[in-house]
């Protein structure tokens, strides 16, 4: 199928000249960044790299990591900017600013070519999920100061998509606008969505039957590579619904490939990836590791093996899609910046929604991290579905208590509330709170 691939040379280029492409991007990038970033030319400086001693991608780990915390220093000593910019500001025309839980949020600038380059590994995407110029597209996002958004929009229009901007829409004209328009795709967070099937459920409508939508995307958070969160979204809807994983500071890196639901595909031609042990050792395929990445295209923040804190697995086989990008299986897996210890014990957020989503009679959920006499403890609270009649509630308490114990390794103390009692996320979802990090000793 020849339209599978917006850009066959590069989705399905050979090794050889994939790796030639690349290390000629990384050479312009490292040399830029050493000539025009004062932080880079500090931190190359310090590291004693030569920027023309880079002639093998393998060169790469002689260079410094970059951090999301060095970078927010950076601005915060040198406001409002910081000094990693490495073009005259007078060249940028776009400011986003990163999703922070804690602290100033970390501005980034792009010139009209970095733009370019963020909305359209973004619409080789859209592409992949099967998007097409024939499409009505629904970004049904915020329009606030984040990326993924307005780069979604634009991805969407970059394809020739006819696309209908619902930024300032309330959910009801949202839905309104579903119902009288022919839009098939719609893309928003996953906590979105599901937000959205349920508001149209209260109405009585059915998403799948009432609407021409065929194709949904999600970003922002990881929900639509967790297969029973993926799989409420497509009953809700009628539609296949994919995965877009992105980073402000780098780019929408890749996308979930629609030959083989879960593996991930990353934009190496914009990026190049790196999978890190805990030695910063690169792990083997079929091994987890942390995602490390270096911009081959941004000229503004032009950023070196940044550490993204997201950890990924290495695809051990081909994908029967016939592209020849690195992939990842399963997206990304965890956020080192969520992981929690509990009793000595790891847990990610991201695991108790995997074991919390295939049961059906949950709306929504709230993760709790507390203490009880003394101890660690975890507590879910659930908002069960108003069709879950009173007397089941006490089952559904009880199968997610012993899912969770099998599959954590710990006991969860399990609440069941009322229908519709826990807050519901039109943005990003924050379900996780760490009542210990409040507790002082
Ligand atoms: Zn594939």
């Amino acid at each position: 199928m020849a339209s599978r691939y917006l850009e066959p040379r590069l989705e399905r280029a050979s090794r050889a000249a994939m790796t030639r492409l690349q290390l000629r991007r990384l050479r312009e990038q490292v040399a830029h960044a050493a000539r025009s970033s004062p932080f880079y030319r500090r931190k190359l400086g310090a590291a004693r790299v030569d920027p023309v001693r880079i002639r093998t991608l393998d060169d790469l780990r002689r260079l410094p990591f970059t951090t999301k915390d060095e970078l927010k220093d950076n601005q915060a000593k040198h406001p409002p900017w910081g000094d990693v910019l490495a073009v005259p500001l007078v060249d940028v025309v776009r400011v986003h600013l990163t999703s922070a839980t804690t602290g100033r949020p970390l501005a980034f600038l792009d010139t009209a070519q970095d733009w370019h380059g963020f909305y359209h590994s973004y619409a080789r995407s859209l592409h992949a999920y099967g998007v097409r110029k024939s499409d009505m597209v629904m970004a049904a996002f915020s329009y606030g100061p984040w990326i993924g958004y307005w780069s979604g929009f634009y991805a969407a229009q970059d394809l020739g998509c006819l696309v209908y901007p619902v930024g300032g829409l309330s959910t009801e004209q949202r839905l309104d606008a579903l119902l009288t328009y022919p839009i098939t795709v719609l893309g928003c967070t996953p906590s979105y969505a599901l937000f959205l099937a349920e508001a149209a459920a209260k109405k009585g409508l059915d998403l799948a039957k009432e609407t021409k939508l065929r194709i949904t995307w999600h970003t922002g958070e990881p929900g639509a590579s967790i297969p029973a969160t993926k799989a409420k979204i497509e009953a809700a809807f009628g539609v296949r619904a994919y995965d877009l994983p992105g980073l402000t500071e780098i780019a929408a890196w890749g996308f979930e490939c629609d030959a083989r639901a879960g593996l991930t595909h990353v934009h190496e031609d914009y990026v190049y990836p790196e999978v890190l042990d805990e030695q910063d050792r690169p792990v083997k395929p079929g091994e987890r590791g942390e995602l490390v990445f270096t911009s081959l295209y941004r000229k503004a923040m032009p950023l070196l093996r940044y550490r993204t804190r997201d950890v990924v697995q290495l695809a051990d086989r081909r994908c029967p899609c016939g592209r020849t990008l690195v992939a990842f299986e399963g997206g990304v897996l965890a956020r080192l910046d969520d992981m929690k210890k509990v009793r000595g014990i790891i847990v990610y957020p991201r695991r108790i929604e995997e074991l919390v989503r295939p049961h059906r009679d949950v709306d929504e959920f709230q993760i709790v991290f507390r203490r009880v006499d003394g101890l660690d403890d975890i507590l879910l609270r659930l908002d069960p579905s108003p069709a879950l009649a009173l007397a089941e509630r006490e089952r559904l308490r009880e199968a997610l208590a012993r899912d969770l114990q099998l599959g954590l390794g710990i006991r969860v103390s399990v609440e069941v509330g009322e229908p519709g009692s826990l807050p519901r996320w039109d943005h990003k979802a924050r379900r996780v709170k760490d009542e210990r990090t409040e507790v002082p000793f």
